[in-house]
């Protein structure tokens, strides 16, 4: 079973709760695709693996064999290319590797050359599995990057992916493909907010899913009641509680101190099971 743990926002608690998930359920593999800022790893402390370049191609302008008729320029939809007079650039930074501008190119002008845009790392934290990504500082495509860290599911385990928190592509890529989406949030009106902008999402993809609520307690009833309009079950509540606060902030999982919760996430994926078979 492949599982997702998204958030519509930051700060919600959605990777405390893929790391305790994974440590509760002990062979799993785990993968970040929260490539701008992984830090499962972080937690879950694993040894040093190995590592594989995420490569674009992007184009290089042959000069010699370019007439500067501007037809690559015209059709590259992201305004990597730049012709003027005599003069043809190539923005690689802002290329989406489509391919097009090559195929336009009647002069054979434009051969394709490999770009780093990352990393994909993979290791171990005792019996659970961890493959995470790195996006180069500067970059803005993330896609390519969390397509690279699935390329490595391991269709034996159950699989727990942490996305990107926010409702946009990198959501979009790390769900595509799952069992079951589990969405973290918090019950106050920004939690609420930016959770019915990810079940929007979530639903346009046709993915079963259920909620976590962190911080039970504080905030108000609001995202209890649009779960119950909705009819997207609450599976998880964990309290605002200043023991979980205080791991949480010297880097430890809370059930590595706290043994009783890991019963309460492994009945959650049973949980999860039950609704993915309905
Ligand atoms: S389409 Fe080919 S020949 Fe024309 S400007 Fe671009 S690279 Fe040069
Ligand atoms: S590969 Fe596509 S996105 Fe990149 S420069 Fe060519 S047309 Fe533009």
């Amino acid at each position: 079973m492949k599982i997702a743990v998204a958030s519509g926002k930051g700060g919600t608690g959605k990777t405390s709760v893929t790391v305790n998930l994974a440590l509760s359920l002990g062979k799993t593999q785990v993968l970040d695709c929260d490539v701008e800022e992984p830090n499962v790893h972080i937690l879950l402390r694993p040894k040093v693996g190995d590592t594989f370049p995420v490569e674009l191609l992007v184009p290089k302008i042959l000069e010699e064999r370019c007439d500067y008729c501007g037809e690559c320029a015209r059709f590259c939809q992201f305004n990597a290319l730049f012709v003027a007079g005599e003069t043809a650039m190539v923005f690689p930074e802002l290329c989406h590797s489509c391919g097009g501008c090559t195929i336009v190119c009647l002069r054979d002008a434009i051969v394709e050359e490999p770009r780093q845009i990352g990393r994909v790392i993979k290791c171990k934290a005792g019996d659970i599995d961890l493959v995470y990504g790195e996006i180069n500082v500067g970059e803005a495509l993330a896609v390519p990057i969390i397509a690279a860290v699935k390329d490595h599911i391991d269709e034996k385990r159950t699989v727990i992916l942490d996305s990107a928190p926010g409702s946009a592509c990198p959501l979009v890529e790390t769900v595509h493909g799952v069992d079951f989406c589990l969405l973290v949030t918090e019950p106050t009106p920004f939690g609420l907010h930016d959770l019915e902008v990810a079940v929007e999402v979530v639903q346009i993809l046709d993915i079963p899913m259920g909620v976590v609520v962190n911080f039970a307690g504080i905030g108000d009833r609001g995202v209890y009641d649009f779960c119950e309009e909705q009819g997207i079950p609450i599976m998880m509540e964990v309290p605002f509680d200043r023991r979980i606060a205080e791991l949480y902030s010297r880097g430890v999982p809370f059930v590595e101190a706290m043994p009783e919760w890991r019963q309460k996430f492994i009945d959650l994926v049973d949980q999860i099971g039950e609704e993915v078979a309905k």
